[in-house]
């Protein structure tokens, strides 16, 4: 197989230890004869996998005993309706980060609608295409909860901190989940989908404190409920098998490397390098806030003058086999996810390609 670096911003590369095991489970899982895709969920062999997931979870981000792990279908964009059904009442506040985090809003503001009551963004960077994180606002105490998009993948700015808030805090970390330590303690819900940093397409986690839940008074569908799938074990339906069997193979292998301090260390030195390339290299720019700068995605375009070689580059990087290095059809330039399993070589392999493109533009 060609070896190309994988910078696509999700789906994304996995460890190739994960893929192999899928691949042998596709084959033959555990012994049983059948391929993964062929055996029933209400089987030891299943349920063997789902608590090793649950506890490589738990293990991994130290997930305290108040919360539980849930891995469902639905992808993220299922979540921002899962925040609503089980915290919203009457009020909702959301910071409005990027686009991830305007949509999460816009589910709230319909349900707000529809149902009585408000969902505001108590501030929002749009003013400046979502380049920076807002710092100067104030959660409301009234709201039901307040949510936040931790990191914004398309615009490359991150909350890398665990902030506090008056009310239930609720995160989107589809993109930069299990990439840095976090409290767990201080979330109600972190939920996300898996194919950034976890898995492949197809499920969604949710970590979810157990007593923030109970407490609308409105009539949850079932499917949406966490309770329902806290009392299902994440099986009250037939859960999105091969998905969860990749994600536990990717959490084996982050175990494997030390865990989440292990790999935030090499996730910081993979960022530094490449912005620090960014910034010394006359050609290109940093989009981001520095102080706001992403760790999962870098974020850059051509600097000022240069515009006109950008599709150069772009063809210069592929040649190369850099993929997936264009920006985000909503914003342009170019960006580098640089999830846990996108090895430092590939990011040297790119900074070395835009050192020769400033070489032959001399
Ligand atoms: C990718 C992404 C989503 C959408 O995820 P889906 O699983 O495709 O619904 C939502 N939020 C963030 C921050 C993302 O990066």
């Amino acid at each position: 197989m060609k070896k190309v670096h994988n910078f696509n911003a999700g789906p994304c590369v996995l460890p190739q230890e994960a893929i192999d095991a899928a691949i042998e489970a596709l084959k033959d899982f555990s012994s049983t004869g059948m391929s993964v895709i062929e055996i029933s969920h209400r089987t030891k062999e299943w349920e063997a996998v789902m608590d090793e997931c649950r506890s490589l979870w738990k293990e991994l981000l130290n997930i305290p005993d108040t919360h539980e792990v849930l891995m469902l279908g639905g992808g993220a964009s299922m979540g921002f309706l899962y925040a609503i059904m089980n915290f919203f009442e009457k009020k909702a506040a959301y910071l409005e980060t990027g686009v991830w985090a305007k949509k999460a809003l816009k589910e709230a503001k319909g349900i707000a609608q529809t149902c009585g009551g408000e969902a505001v963004a108590v501030a929002s960077s749009a003013d400046k295409t979502y380049c920076y994180i807002p710092k100067d606002y104030t959660i409301p105490t009234d709201a039901d909860y307040f949510h936040i998009t931790t990191n914004n993948t398309i615009y490359g700015t991150e909350i890398r901190y665990d902030i506090d808030s008056p009310v239930p805090l609720i995160a989107d970390m589809s993109s930069d989940i299990l990439s840095r330590p976090v409290d767990v303690s201080k979330y109600a819900l972190i939920y996300g989908g898996a194919q950034k940093n976890v898995g492949p397409a197809g499920v969604t986690f949710a970590i979810v404190r157990k007593d923030a839940l109970g407490k609308v008074s409105h009539y949850i569908p079932t499917m949406l409920n966490f309770q329902t799938h806290i009392d299902g074990g994440s099986m009250f339906n037939t859960p999105p098998v091969f998905p969860i069997f990749v994600m536990k193979e990717t959490l084996k292998w982050l175990k494997k490397m030390g865990g989440v301090e292990a790999i935030n260390k090499i996730n910081v030195k993979k960022a530094q390098m490449l912005y620090d390339e960014i910034d010394r290299n006359p050609l290109f720019v940093g989009t981001a806030a520095k102080e706001d700068r992403s760790i999962m995605n870098v974020c850059f375009v051509m600097a000022p003058g240069h515009e006109e070689l950008q599709d150069e580059f772009l063809a210069f990087a592929k040649s190369k086999g850099m993929v997936g290095i264009k920006g985000h059809r909503s914003v342009g330039g170019f960006r580098a996810s640089l999830y846990n399993a996108c090895p430092v070589e590939s990011v040297e392999a790119l900074i070395a390609c835009m050192q020769e493109f400033e070489q032959l533009h001399k």
